[in-house]
């Protein structure tokens, strides 16, 4: 194995993807597939593909079926060939990628190199399909010593993956960092990186590989104009939930309901922990700019400035996962890991 060698794993989704009785299922032998595809480059792309070894799970899934167990398990699988390789590239479902995304950044942090994901809208051998072009730009960016934390490479676009959403069902330019800018794009077909923007590499990897909470722990709560607090009381009032995150209006904001803030007072002081984020896409959530969001301050939620959902979802589950004093929890929580969150609030 040269210096240069990047390692593939390969976990499904619709670029690996052939068509079955029932629709397209995941499907298996992609090495090769994927080696037989590059022969079709221009000769200029071709050479500059770096050398790759492929770690093909032996049940590739649909991505909308991923757990916690299977953030585990890349991030073990990176964890245990960290030294062996110059870089990762993981090829995953489209569905639910910056979830893994997030999780992989949360459970790999301080890298000293690339760990690049990426997927497909269509499936490789499909007519016009964008799976090359992925593939192919993520083993470019995956071999760049100056890339050093878990990045989304899609449609053209390198993005950090803890401030990542899906924002496209079929488009090819499928994902978007709302709060962050591209760390680098193809021009020209060369990758180009925008150092200023990623971040700079910190020393020794600190990699927290815990044994992932089932996400059933942590719930999402949506408000919508009208919401009752019985129904909150609902989700909340369980002894297996730990966690949630309030998709608050604006920034930071709550009805004007005793009976609501008295459940999500409640639940707090029965030790679950309430992350606060908006439901606009941009910008962040400073709690105590109104009235009306005052009193999550006031109940102890965390504000999640400007994360995305899956980053404050997955952060929550990294975090409840491990045996953490209360304090050091909390004060996690409001610092930015890897990248995920502007500030300190
Ligand atoms: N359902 C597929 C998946 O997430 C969609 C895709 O890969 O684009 O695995």
């Amino acid at each position: 194995m040269t210096s240069n060698t990047v390692l593939v794993l390969y976990a499904g989704g619709t670029l690996g993807m052939l068509d079955g009785p029932r629709g397209l299922r995941p499907g298996s032998d992609f090495e090769t597939r994927l080696r037989q595809a590059f022969t079709h480059l221009a000769a200029h792309r071709r050479d500059a593909i770096p050398p790759f070894e492929m770690l093909e799970y032996t049940t590739p899934i649909d991505s909308s079926s991923a757990t916690p167990a299977d953030w585990q398990r890349l991030a073990r699988d990176i964890a245990d060939r960290y030294a062996a390789y110059a870089g990762f590239v993981v090829l995953h479902g489209t569905d639910t990628l910056a979830w893994s995304a997030s999780s992989l950044a949360f459970q790999l942090q301080c890298l000293g190199k690339p760990v690049v994901v990426t997927g497909a809208q269509k499936p490789l051998e499909a007519p016009h399909s964008d799976a090359l072009d992925n593939v192919e730009m993520a083993l470019r960016f995956a071999t760049r010593s100056d890339l050093t934390e878990v990045a989304i490479a899609f449609g053209g676009k390198l993005m950090r993956g803890c401030r990542t959403r899906k924002w496209e069902t079929q488009a090819f330019d499928a994902f978007y960092a709302p709060n962050w800018p591209l760390l680098g794009e193809i021009i020209d077909d060369e990758p180009v990186l925008y150092a200023t923007r990623c971040l700079s590499p910190s020393g020794a990897p600190r990699f927290e590989l815990p044994d992932l909470m089932p996400t059933s722990a942590v719930i999402r709560l949506p408000l919508w104009p009208g919401i009752h607090a019985r129904q909150i009381a609902r989700l909340l009032d369980d002894d297996t939930v730990h966690g949630a995150v309030l998709e608050s209006w604006g920034s930071g904001n709550i009805p004007e309901d005793a009976a609501l803030a008295g459940e999500l007072a409640a639940a707090s002081s029965r030790g679950t922990l309430l992350a606060v984020i908006s439901q606009c896409p941009h910008g962040p959530v400073t709690l105590g700019t109104y009235a009306s969001g005052n009193v999550l301050k006031d109940i102890g939620a965390l504000a999640g400035d400007d994360m995305t959902p899956e980053a404050a979802f997955t952060k929550l589950v990294h975090l409840l996962s491990q045996p953490l004093p209360e304090a050091q929890r909390r004060r996690q929580f409001l610092s930015s890991l890897c990248g995920e969150r502007s500030a300190l609030t």
